[in-house]
């Protein structure tokens, strides 16, 4: 098969289109046909330049956490799923190893490891992963679209309702509302009946939280955050703040959009990481502040339901062939993009 691999770390240019052998599904195991695979910021980008060394990635790797494609060859011992199934792939794959695994125990496996990284993910015509990864997809669900929603939706799902305790009729306000995890929290709570603020840090960002479902939007550059939104809220502050930026000077403004009883959740610290708390505003006003990284089986099956009747979009900027993984890099890395690159490995 043919994949985009690299030998050593460093610029895009180290990736290569190359022939490398096909995969064989073990026991417990398929093999899918990649038809679209996420490209990502860290975990593609920085993994492939290096800078990521705590991930441990070893050489020669193949990079794409989170493949969608059908159903190419089942190992022995999978009744999941079989050969022809349209499926999207979870990033955190089981080792099949171990006591949980072969206690059929996968989310417990402490030896898991994620797809793309910790091994060969879905940048190349075909994949290996444990069945028990495998999400199947509606028929009416693009693999590109299916890709892209399922990296953001299911953390989405757990950081509204999971962590943040969304209620219908509640106001969320969504900071970074035009990444990749900003939509999809504007879409998804607004399916689930809140009204959504969105907060970006231009106008033609602002306007893509528009575009997505949110009633009002804030340009957290041009105007005070926190003024804007409890004027729009009639001075009583918002339910829930959404948050995955971490930066030092907007954090601190969207704590203070929080009415009393607030939450606020987030997961993400692309904006640098450390910010101020305000701890007199934290008690007085019986704030709860909740951090997380995970997701659960719920928050993947009403990412996929949603997705398949339309109500969750991605925002997908280009869809690039395989072959040109180098350029599709280049491109993540130089630009502030809003929608998700895309890796075809069946366009060539
Ligand atoms: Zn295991």
């Amino acid at each position: 098969m043919k994949a985009a691999l690299y030998k050593e770390f460093g610029p895009p240019e180290v990736l290569r289109y190359e022939e490398v052998e096909d995969p064989v599904a073990g026991p417990g195991e398929i093999v899918v046909e990649v038809h679209a695979v996420t490209v990502n910021r860290v975990l593609d980008c920085a993994v492939r330049a290096g800078t990521e060394t705590q991930r441990g990635v070893v050489l020669p790797h193949i990079g794409g956490v989170d493949p969608a494609g059908v159903v190419h060859q089942v190992g022995e011992g999978v009744a999941e799923v079989s050969a022809g199934d349209r499926v999207a792939l979870l990033s955190r794959a089981p080792c099949l190893e171990c006591d949980q695994c072969k206690a059929g125990e996968f989310k417990k496996c402490p030896k898991s490891t994620m797809l793309g990284v910790g091994r060969w993910g879905g940048a190349a015509e075909f994949v290996k992963v444990p069945a028990s990864v495998a999400v199947k997809l509606p028929d009416n669900l693009q693999f590109a679209e299916a890709a892209a929603v399922m990296r953001h939706g299911p953390m989405a799902h757990y950081l509204l309702f999971d962590a943040g305790d969304l209620q219908p009729g509640e106001t969320v306000l969504v900071m970074g509302a035009a990444g990749g995890l900003g939509l999809a929290g504007i879409q998804i709570a607004k399916a689930a009946g809140a009204k959504v603020i969105a907060a970006a840090g231009s106008d033609e960002r602002v306007a893509v939280g528009y575009d997505y479902g949110a009633e009002f939007g804030v340009n957290y550059v041009k105007e005070d955050l926190t003024k804007t939104v409890l004027d729009y809220m009639g001075g009583e502050g918002v339910h829930l703040v959404f948050e995955n930026i971490s930066n030092p000077n907007t954090w601190p403004k969207a704590l203070k959009c929080l009415r009393k009883f607030g939450r606020l959740v987030t997961a993400g610290a692309h904006g640098g990481g450390k910010v101020e708390l305000d701890c007199a505003f934290l008690y007085h006003e019986n704030i709860r502040i909740f951090g997380c990284t995970g997701n659960t089986e719920k928050n993947v099956g009403d990412t996929v339901s949603l997705a398949g009747d339309g109500r969750l979009r991605a925002k997908i900027e280009k869809v690039f062939p395989l072959s040109e993984a180098t350029e599709a890099h280049r491109m993540m890395e130089s630009d502030i993009l809003s929608g998700k690159i895309i890796l075809d490995p069946r366009a060539g």
